[in-house]
């Protein structure tokens, strides 16, 4: 186990998940699904203001890459076609593309508590209190497998989140410094100073235990759930894909599998858009959709749940121009990312290392995550988008398994090949996810408003509200007459009720970045209130120029 020293530190502390999620069922953004059946594990509702949100990254996303896609790395316009196949396709697809065979988890269970988690998903916590921090790496290392502590997490900075969150399980142990790792490599190992009640000090060291260990020393790892020695299973490996039956029988015969990603939809109809579309390669298909996977442990609200929705482009290209395509990509989905608001500071580009690319990933030239750093990976990261070179093994195996010909014929070099394909996979689920994590604002210091959500107007669910100040005195008519105008172009909201300040606190909540009031002064002087969402700084403005002024910072 590497013992690297401490490579960069820092103190600011994540958002709260636990404050988030009120919020985002207060708001109407997302709710658990069933709830009045207290819920069922790994899967969400969107309310009205999450469905807006996710429409406007689905609808941002398919003007970007499809609609009006960026000039390519010559100059030259990208050709992006659409399609929206079918969830269920025939069962060989899924043998064809490897997923019946190779989409696994690792799977352990305790015998005691029957529960059941990913092996790949557990870090391990050493705590070291009084005289064990001068203690050297080998014997820390030693230690480490007597933990006093075990987590379900995918990184050691997820699993520090946990800590921080659930004092509990910390106590009597206080952490007095923030923890301290290799950003750079999260997924290794973090450390934070702690304090036991009677003033001795020590280190806590987190650290993920890989699937080899717990198969090599499963009495030496404690199981998450009781502490105990000795009550994990080796891992076993468990097939994510749901399994249903077409047709009236339910035997083996008529299986058929919910698709664990749009992807295969794309490969399936890559020769009927090649025939109909006029096309060349290099071209590409894009497609958002649902996908399904029966997550062992779905977590992180809507991070990993069991139906999510993903985006994704396969880019058709010939096979020496892959990397040329592959760097290109990886620059303008980052890029994309950022132009919707998400901070640089909380993205980065990780490459993927040999062990862990994707079986059809290994001979071409790599795997690109596209990562954010969610409040639960602090302060590391989590995957948002991988841009993967999936070779020419999709088109290759699906000719292999279904007998059509699926070979491209390049006419100018008179010649027939399959393409390689270029692949940005990103989840439009957990681009919601991080466009929300990234815009939740608690501010203790504003009269009214305990949080401001400070979306990118693109993504605003609401972009602007309409208030008569009063519900009297010929206001709720002018402002019902504004509001009839902008709701033409824009998404509105126009409310009556409460106290001003409560309705702009509102809003602030579901972040909505203008507010125009109509007030005595409009009567008087056709001016409105305009109040900002970020500052909540206010002006007035003419009633005649609230149209042009949302075209300029909102466009439309
Ligand atoms: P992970 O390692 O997190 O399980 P993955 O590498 O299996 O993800 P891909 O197969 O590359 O993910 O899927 C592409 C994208 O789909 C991911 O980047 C992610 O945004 C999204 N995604 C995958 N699984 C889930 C899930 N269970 N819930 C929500 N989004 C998901």
């Amino acid at each position: 186990m590497s013992q690297n020293p401490p490579a960069d530190t820092t103190d600011n502390p994540a958002k709260s998940m636990d404050e988030l999620v009120a919020l985002c069922k207060r708001r109407g953004f997302i709710f658990p699904a069933s709830e009045i059946y207290d819920g069922i594990n790994g899967f969400w509702d969107y309310g009205p203001l999450g469905t807006e949100l996710k429409n406007n990254l689905r609808d941002a996303w398919w003007n970007d890459m499809v609609k009006s896609p960026p000039a390519g790395p010559d100059g030259e316009p990208l050709s992006i076609l659409g399609v929206d196949s079918a969830i269920i396709q025939h069962p060989k697809t899924w043998a064809a593309s490897g997923h019946v065979e190779g989409f696994n988890d690792p799977m352990v269970d305790d015998t005691e508590t029957k529960q059941r988690f990913r092996a790949d998903q557990l870090v391990g916590a050493w705590i070291g209190i009084g005289d064990r921090p001068e203690l050297s790496a080998e014997e820390r290392e030693e230690r480490f497998f007597s933990p006093d502590r075990t987590i379900i997490a995918s990184t050691a900075g997820e699993a520090a989140q946990t800590l921080l969150d659930d004092k509990k399980l910390l106590k009597p142990l206080r952490i007095t410094s923030p923890f301290r790792g290799h950003l750079r490599d999260p997924k290794r190992i973090l450390i934070a100073d702690i304090e036991d009640p009677n003033g001795n000090r020590g280190q806590i060291q987190l650290e993920l235990i890989p699937v080899d260990d717990i198969r090599n020393q499963p009495d030496q790892i404690p199981s998450p759930y009781s502490s105990k020695m000795g009550v994990l299973t080796e891992p076993r490996q468990f097939n994510l894909m749901f399994r249903t039956f077409v047709g009236a029988t339910s035997g083996e015969d008529n299986v058929a599998y919910l698709r664990p990603e749009t992807a295969q939809g794309i490969f399936l109809n890559y020769k009927n858009v090649l025939d109909t579309m006029r096309v060349k390669v290099p071209f590409g298909i894009a497609q958002i959709g649902k996908a399904f996977r029966n997550e062992v442990t779905p977590r992180n609200f809507i991070f990993r749940s069991r139906e999510f929705e993903q985006m994704e482009i396969e880019w058709f290209c010939p096979p020496e121009d892959a990397r040329k395509w592959y760097e290109f990509w990886c620059e303008v989905r980052k890029n994309w990312w950022k132009s919707i608001g998400l901070t640089d500071a909380n993205l980065q580009m990780r490459e993927h290392e040999n062990d862990e690319l994707a079986h059809y990933a290994k001979q071409g030239c790599g795997c690109f995550d596209v990562e954010y750093r969610f409040p639960f990976t602090y302060p590391g990261y989590g995957e948002l988008e991988g841009v993967a070179d999936r070779t020419d093994f999709d088109l290759r195996q699906h000719e292999e398994y279904s007998g059509a010909k699926l070979k491209y014929f390049d006419q100018e070099r008179n010649e027939h090949y399959f393409p390689y394909v270029i692949e940005p996979s990103a989840g439009l689920s957990r681009g919601v996810l991080a466009l929300l994590c990234e815009a939740f604002t608690p501010t203790p210091e504003r009269k009214g408003s305990k949080y401001v959500m400070n979306f990118h107007p693109r993504m605003a669910p609401i972009q602007c509200a309409v208030f008569p100040l009063v519900n009297k005195d010929g206001m709720p008519e002018v402002a019902r007459k504004l509001y009839d105008d902008l709701r033409r172009k824009y998404a509105v909201q126009f409310d009556v009720k409460q106290s001003i300040g409560k309705r702009y606190a509102r809003m602030d909540e579901g972040g909505t970045p203008y507010c125009f009031t109509i007030d005595s002064e409009t009567l008087e002087n056709n001016t409105v209130t305009w109040r900002e969402r970020d500052t909540a700084a206010q002006d007035r403005i003419s009633i005649d120029r609230v149209a042009a002024f949302l075209a300029d910072r909102i466009g439309g």
